[in-house]
């Protein structure tokens, strides 16, 4: 039935994890099969990293992830180091992730921790100072909020977090930034927020990253997500999430599915070819295509990366 996508030519996906050779290489594979020939690498494994370098040589643009635990004990140091080191190993970019859950995982964490806290301004202006674009993860899904993020003594509340995050934007406004996950904000109540800060802040760029959750929510007022897609078509870059070695076949292939049905076609109610854990206990999720038009879904998928990223790989 989907034999033909409304888009039919090249994918730079703008958000992938890279970990071993034999796992990316697995991945790419996959890719192929569904037209993507560039995407951003995430690095999580150095030798991996090395050997898709030299395998791969003009498919990625890779992203160094500067060492959280450092970050969240405000260890700038090291960090510092990481960045002034990143250009001659071969990377282009930074990636730092602040899932709350992050604090599951890193312990003695100074109680006032923020990411907008004076004492990591250096790493932002390092960043800046070489103009090295910064894929910066803050918060997560309203859904997760509500269910494993209660303890809001130790994760906190999702405004706080997306405050902070506004905070680094405007006071680095020079700093290239990508905001993963449609900035944190798919929701349909967020968007007018977030269309606020793609009109102030014009170094910022989201990507469509998580499957799952752009297709969730957007589908859930096509006419509103339709608009912001179309109005913020320059800002908003193609991405899946997916990680090298994460799983089979299907788990690669339902996300690239799941997104070109929410983007592309006029589908309504069509079940995620992908598990929800966020629904299973409500009926499910299911997706309501945005029918773009062929100029969003050209700089969607790969005008958009193509134009801010292909210089760097
Ligand atoms: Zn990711």
């Amino acid at each position: 039935m989907r034999n033909l996508w409304k888009y039919t030519g090249p994918i730079f996906d703008a958000h992938t994890h890279i970990r071993s050779i034999e796992t990316t290489s697995k991945m790419i594979a996959i890719e192929d099969e569904h037209g993507v020939s560039k995407q951003i690498g995430i690095v999580h494994d150095e030798e991996g990293f090395k050997k898709t370098k030299e395998q791969y040589p003009s498919r990625f643009v890779f992203a160094k992830y500067l060492s959280l635990s450092d970050i969240a004990q405000y260890n700038v140091e090291p960090v510092l180091d990481e960045i002034s080191e990143l250009l001659d190993q071969g990377y282009s970019m930074a990636k730092t992730w602040f899932g709350p859950r992050w604090r599951d995982f890193i312990e003695n964490v100074p109680r006032d921790f923020r990411i907008n806290h004076p004492n990591l301004y250096p790493i932002y202006e390092a960043l800046e100072d070489n103009d090295i674009p910064l894929i910066i993860h803050v918060s997560d899904p309203d859904t997760y909020y509500l269910s494993q993020y209660r303890d809001s003594e130790k994760y906190g509340f999702k405004d706080d977090h997306l405050r902070e995050l506004e905070n680094v934007l405007s006071r680095y406004n020079k700093l290239r930034v990508q905001i993963p996950h449609l900035g944190a904000q798919p929701e349909i109540h967020r968007l007018s927020h977030l269309s606020g800060w793609l009109d102030k802040y014009p170094n910022v760029v989201l990507d469509t990253a998580s499957s799952r959750w752009m297709a969730r929510e957007l589908s859930k007022d096509t006419k509103k997500a339709r608009e912001f897609m179309i109005t913020y078509s320059d800002r908003v870059l193609f991405g899946t999430d997916v990680f090298g070695g994460r799983g089979e076949r299907e788990y690669y292939s339902g996300r690239y599915l799941a997104q070109r049905i929410l983007w592309e076609t006029d589908e309504r109610n069509t079940p995620l070819p992908i598990p929800d854990a966020d629904t299973v206990k409500t009926g499910g999720t299911f997706i309501n295509g945005l029918d773009l038009p062929l100029d969003v879904l050209r700089k969607l998928y790969w005008e958009n990366a193509d134009r801010i990223y292909s210089a760097l790989s």
